[in-house]
């Protein structure tokens, strides 16, 4: 097992019927407390993709946290993908569906030069809804996908299949 995936397995927390019955909610904010951890997590997180990417772009708001730590150990710059309603400047948005409603998701266009080459870092994917507007956010920008990177991946929700044919790195399955 790699460095990263001892970490993960050691300081994940399982919190049953969190935020609502049935959910097995996964708390990774024991590995963002742990300075080691999170540094062998963030290092994993980039390292497939070294000399391929120019920015780390983070989706609010854990993957805020391991995309600037991301970002900063690998010595990037850091995109924000926000959600609706806080970007000041010109924005895309991209809505996606949610288990009651829609979410949306904005990024600045006009920032990054075309085809630069964006990876895209979270915490976890699920359903794959919120990297999949993402993914949509970073290419209609006219920036280049260069990689899809998460912590942890819930892999009976079908995220991954629903992101095809980009790829995802993933650390850690459950
Ligand atoms: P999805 O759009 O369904 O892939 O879900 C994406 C976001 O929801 C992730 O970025 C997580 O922050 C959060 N999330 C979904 N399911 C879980 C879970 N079981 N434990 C922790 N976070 C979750």
């Amino acid at each position: 097992m790699t460095d990263a995936a001892t970490h993960l397995h050691r300081l994940i927390r399982t919190i049953p019927d969190f935020p609502e019955p049935g959910i097995q909610f996964r708390d990774l904010t024991p590995v963002l407390a742990d300075g080691p951890a999170l540094a062998s997590v963030v290092d994993a997180l980039v390292e497939p993709f070294a000399g391929s990417y120019d920015i780390v772009a983070g989706v609010e708001a854990r993957g805020f946290a391991l995309a600037a730590a991301a970002a900063a150990r690998s010595e990037h710059g850091l995109l924000l993908i926000r959600k609706a309603g806080k970007l000041p400047g010109e924005t895309i948005d991209e809505s996606y569906t949610l288990e009651y409603g829609q979410a949306t998701l904005q990024v600045h266009t006009g920032q990054l030069p075309a085809g630069t080459r964006v990876l895209l870092v979270d915490d976890v994917l699920a359903t794959g809804g919120t990297l999949g507007a993402s993914q949509r956010l970073i290419e209609r920008a006219g920036w280049h996908l260069a990689g899809t990177s998460v912590v942890l991946e819930l892999d009976r929700l079908g995220g991954r299949e629903r992101l095809a044919p980009h790829e995802v790195h993933a650390l850690l399955f459950l």
